[in-house]
């Protein structure tokens, strides 16, 4: 098994008389920096003028131009959306950047696929948190954090892995387990992963289980709760203990319907489809169509997007969690948040 590090493997000097930029202050960028500076790191943050800037400045960060971040920073960790990394670090990023500093990623696409070439002269690393920010942050109040990858593309300093290591435990994720990879490893498996299980591989599962059901004349509600609601219960099963932990809280008779059907719904022939998505993010074929698509203003993304919301368990979902106010209380919160 790969060497999994905790704290105590993780000197934290290197990084103690480096400011950090972090640029960008969404979903990961406000867990990074709150994160970072309550760990005793100098953090200011980059951003244009924004929602996300009056954010920070509340959370009493100094917030500057991504220009004068990355002039005054030793480590800029870039925490915007992949798709606006290329132009932004070509515009304020790039004419910045000093010998010796380091440029930082949460997720190596842009590196990996040759959107961004980074000069000889900087450490490049990569701390990529499993877990969304707002998991990031919330964990780290907790005393805990969310496991990561680390892995170095360019070691120029001869100091980058401490580095990266250092931000590791800074954002919290050494208390939880930081594993080394590569940019090549990172970007190919988070992208099958998110395409084939996480996001593509579950929503068609569930809108599939619930096509069935009401097509068959069964109610919509009752679809919604057996096929979408109960996931999250089966999920927490899963993430606590694994299969065998879930399959010991479900009825026997789940569990023999979990054998015998399981694998007739996924088979041989999802896993050659599972074989072909790899297959396109390896060849960087998906990379390319979805750069294209947001050239293009992504026409074929806005279309799909309004088709899905469309569709009838977002109906049916809609007006049940209105009944069901506990369920949705975490998003209530978060929305409030972004409107403050
Ligand atoms: P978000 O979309 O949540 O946040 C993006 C931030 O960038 C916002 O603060 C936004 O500010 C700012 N921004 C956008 N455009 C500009 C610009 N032109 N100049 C300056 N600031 C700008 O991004 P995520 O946190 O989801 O993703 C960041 C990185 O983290 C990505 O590389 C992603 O792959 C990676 N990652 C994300 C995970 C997640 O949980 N979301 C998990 C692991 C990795 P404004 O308010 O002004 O728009
Ligand atoms: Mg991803
Ligand atoms: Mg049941």
């Amino acid at each position: 098994m790969s060497k999994v590090l905790y704290e105590q493997d993780v000197n934290t000097e290197v990084l103690k008389d480096k400011r950090i930029a972090i640029v960008g202050y969404g979903s990961q960028g406000h867990a990074h920096a709150l994160n970072l500076r309550e760990s005793g790191f100098d953090v200011v943050v980059g951003l244009r003028p924004g929602k996300s800037q009056v954010k920070a400045e509340e959370d009493g960060f100094t917030v500057l131009s991504v220009a004068e971040a990355v002039k005054q920073a030793e480590v800029v960790m870039i925490l915007l959306p992949d798709e606006l990394q290329t132009a932004v670090y070509k515009e304020s990023i790039e004419p910045n950047l000093q010998a010796g500093n380091a440029l930082a990623f949460a997720h190596g696409f842009n590196i990996h696929f040759s959107q961004i070439v980074p000069p000889s002269n900087v450490d490049v690393f990569l701390v990529a948190p499993k877990g969304p920010g707002h998991l990031v942050r919330r964990t780290y109040e907790e005393g805990a954090g969310v496991p990561a990858l680390y892995g170095i593309y360019q070691d120029v300093s001869g100091k980058a892995k401490e580095i990266a290591l250092a931000y590791a435990q800074g954002i919290g994720a050494a208390r939880a387990g930081v594993l080394e990879t590569s940019f090549q490893e990172e970007t190919e498996t988070d992208l099958f992963g998110e395409q084939a299980v996480l996001c593509g591989g579950v929503t068609s599962l569930i809108k599939a289980g619930f096509e069935t059901l009401t097509e068959a004349g069964y109610q919509p509600e009752v679809a919604y709760f057996e096929c979408l609601h109960e996931m999250k219960l089966i999920v927490d099963l899963l993430y606590e203990g694994g299969l065998e932990n879930m399959r010991y809280s479900i009825s026997d008779t789940a569990q023999w319907g979990d054998f015998v059907s399981g694998p007739r719904v996924v088979n041989e022939e999802t896993k050659a489809r599972m074989k072909e998505i790899l297959h396109d993010v390896q060849t960087g074929a998906f990379a390319k169509g979805w750069i294209l698509e947001n050239q293009a203003n992504r026409p074929q993304f806005n279309a799909i997007n309004a088709k899905e919301n469309q569709h009838p368990i977002e109906q049916v979902g809609k007006e049940l969690r209105a009944l069901m106010p506990f369920v949705s209380e975490p998003l209530q919160a978060k929305q409030n948040k972004q409107k403050d």
